[in-house]
């Protein structure tokens, strides 16, 4: 789970397109684009980047194993493009197995740039979330990688995984409590689908039907993997296992005081929720 500025919608996600069944489509990387509209969402996803020098360092990485060890990874660099460094370094490090390009690159002595190396590199483990650095540390030590100076390893510090804010004591406890101010973050990470199901949603809550409205005029909602992504989970990141959710339900699901139920959800035409990843969360995520 990452923290990450709040997703506000709609209008400028690039992958997304005009109709909300073509966004959907194009979320999907397993899913062939045309040449077209392709390269103007490739454009599009670069020129709106928020780690677009993460992206570039990746890139630059690509091109390196390339000219250093002769891999080339057209598939990676595709990634890069359409989802930018930070989205694609998260696909990867959270895949159960080490992409064929991390193999490759291990088999030529080059895990220097495997972008789970650059994950841990100084210079962008700030923009990264505990989770996400120990399974890129973890993956690299079962690969006996050297790691460099500088490189974050988990016993250092603890990334920016924010620490909780003090609670004070509660009202019935004798002392009234003092005030303190705490920033308290909402820990997400929205993936190119959970963008696209808040899409289709229309920002609404499938379980409640509430939408936040910003001042600016957009819609804000939040993106639930149902079965979630990291740790043993092992979701996958699919639009059949994402619901659109206010953030009070999203909590509720996260913190498994929900079960959840598809014949309560709001449906919409094009998002078809997975009923076995339901079963998942009620079964082990949801505490009776
Ligand atoms: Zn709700």
């Amino acid at each position: 789970m990452n923290i990450v500025p709040l997703e506000i919608g709609p209008p400028n996600s690039p992958w997304l397109g005009g109709g909300t069944e073509s966004g959907l489509r194009k979320a999907g990387l397993e899913l062939a684009m045309a040449a077209g509209e392709y390269a103007s969402s490739r454009h599009a996803a670069m020129k709106n980047d928020p780690h677009a020098k993460f992206t570039r360092a990746l890139i630059g990485a690509a091109q390196e194993a390339n000219s250093r060890v002769n891999y080339r990874a057209p598939y990676y660099l595709d990634m890069l493009h359409e989802l930018g460094g930070y989205e694609t370094a998260c696909q990867l490090i959270h895949r159960s197995s080490p992409s064929d390009g991390f193999t490759r690159l291990w088999e030529r002595k080059a895990l220097d740039l495997t972008v789970e190396a650059y994950v841990l590199r100084p210079e962008w483990s700030a923009l990264f979330q505990r989770p996400d650095l120990v399974e890129a540390y973890e993956r690299l030590k079962r690969y006996k990688y050297d790691f460099p100076a500088g490189s974050w390893n988990p016993n250092g510090m603890p990334a920016t995984t924010p620490a909780a804010p003090a609670t004070p004591a509660g009202s019935d406890s004798g002392e009234p409590p003092d005030r303190i101010q705490a920033t308290v973050y909402r820990i997400l990470r929205d993936t190119a689908v959970a963008r696209a199901v808040k899409q289709l949603l229309d920002y609404k809550c499938q379980i409640c039907g509430a939408s936040i409205m910003l001042p600016d005029g957009h819609s804000y909602a939040e993106a639930h993997h149902v079965r979630p992504l990291g740790g043993d989970h092992l979701g996958e990141d699919v639009a059949s296992n994402v619901l659109c959710l206010c953030p009070n339900h999203h909590a509720e699901c996260d913190l498994g005081v929900r079960p959840l139920a598809l014949a309560t959800l709001t449906r919409v035409w094009g998002h078809e929720p997975l009923q076995a990843n339901v079963d998942y969360h009620n079964q082990k995520i949801y505490r009776r």
